[in-house]
């Protein structure tokens, strides 16, 4: 196998573009990727404080590495979960990473934030842990990129999450989603924070490439929560129609990106975001989901 742009000795095919590529330019063809990512939707710009949320995996570390390679002011924000020996080795990763890069880390954990673990919480909360776990992390990011002056908040998602995403959206019609999956989602009222997903255009396998080829020490092991998730199907079965047919993905998430999403986008009534009462962040209710859901758990944790 040769390099499609050196002759080369190759080291990561990619078959959805029918081209291989060495270390030196499998890294540019991954830079290049972000960069369209970020030109296209207009995620940020140079000078652009950005807040990279990092879990230890392998697509948040990435993300952060690109964009400190490519000049841009990224600081890390791992929020420690409380999820057991996980969380620990997670974090570990986390730390060792922006100490060999010098790169500026906060650190946030849910324990001391609400006095309990995930999984504790969840069940104290009477929700799924993923759903109490995301509503935990979606407050966290938004609360320390305004006191931190931010931007923008990155997040790892890849090509398969989003497609995953998108597939499940369509199987249940989730319309009100369909509207608002978009690789950035604006600040639309006050108080929120821009996101962006630079790396929607790579594949957890090109991913998994980057940091075994730039010695990016991650967590393997996948979240202990997420076993039996709607997602990891999703994603064997995209994976299998990639096999068939290579860049089923891509196609049907750029494919939704240009022609789905505007009609779904047209059809979505306004609705109105105000600050919740007791946190200030935007919500459509009174108070938001996730103050009701922490003023749940104070109540299940009340003698
Ligand atoms: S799998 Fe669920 S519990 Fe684990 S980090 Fe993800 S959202 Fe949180
Ligand atoms: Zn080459
Ligand atoms: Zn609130």
């Amino acid at each position: 196998m040769k390099c499609t742009k050196c002759g080369g000795k190759a080291v990561v095919p990619i078959k959805r573009h029918n081209a291989a590529f060495c270390a030196e330019h499998f890294f540019e063809y991954f830079e290049n990727q972000v960069e369209r990512a970020i030109k296209e939707h207009r995620m940020f710009r140079r000078g652009d404080k950005i807040l990279v949320a990092v879990s230890g995996g392998k697509d948040s570390l990435a993300v952060w590495d690109v964009l400190l390679r490519m000049g841009y002011e990224a600081h890390g924000l791992y929020i420690d979960l409380g999820i057991g020996e996980y969380s620990q080795r997670s974090k570990e990763k986390v730390l060792k990473f922006a100490e060999q890069r010098g790169a500026t880390l906060r650190v946030v954990s849910i324990e001391e934030e609400f006095g309990l673990g995930t999984p504790e919480f969840a069940r104290k909360a009477g929700r799924p842990a993923c759903s109490a776990c995301g509503l935990n992390k979606r407050y966290l990011f938004n609360r320390e990129a305004l006191r931190g002056g931010y931007d923008v908040i990155v997040t790892g998602h890849n090509l398969d999450d989003e497609a995953a995403t998108l597939l499940g959206n369509i199987l249940n019609w989730n319309v009100g989603y369909l509207a608002r999956q978009s690789p950035v989602l604006e600040a639309t009222a006050p108080n929120l924070v821009k996101k962006a997903k630079p790396l929607y255009r790579l594949t957890e396998r090109e991913i998994a490439s980057y940091c075994v080829l730039r010695g990016i020490d991650y967590i393997v092991e996948e979240c202990p929560m997420a076993k039996g998730a709607k997602s990891i199907e999703y994603k064997y079965l995209l994976n299998q129609l990639e096999e068939l047919s290579p860049g089923a993905k891509a196609r049907f998430f750029f494919g939704f990106l240009e022609k789905g999403r505007p009609h779904f986008e047209a059809e979505q009534e306004k609705v109105e975001v105000r600050p919740c009462q007791v946190c200030g962040q935007p919500t459509t209710a009174e108070v938001c989901a996730h103050c009701r859901m922490l003023q749940r758990v104070g109540a299940a944790a009340a003698p």
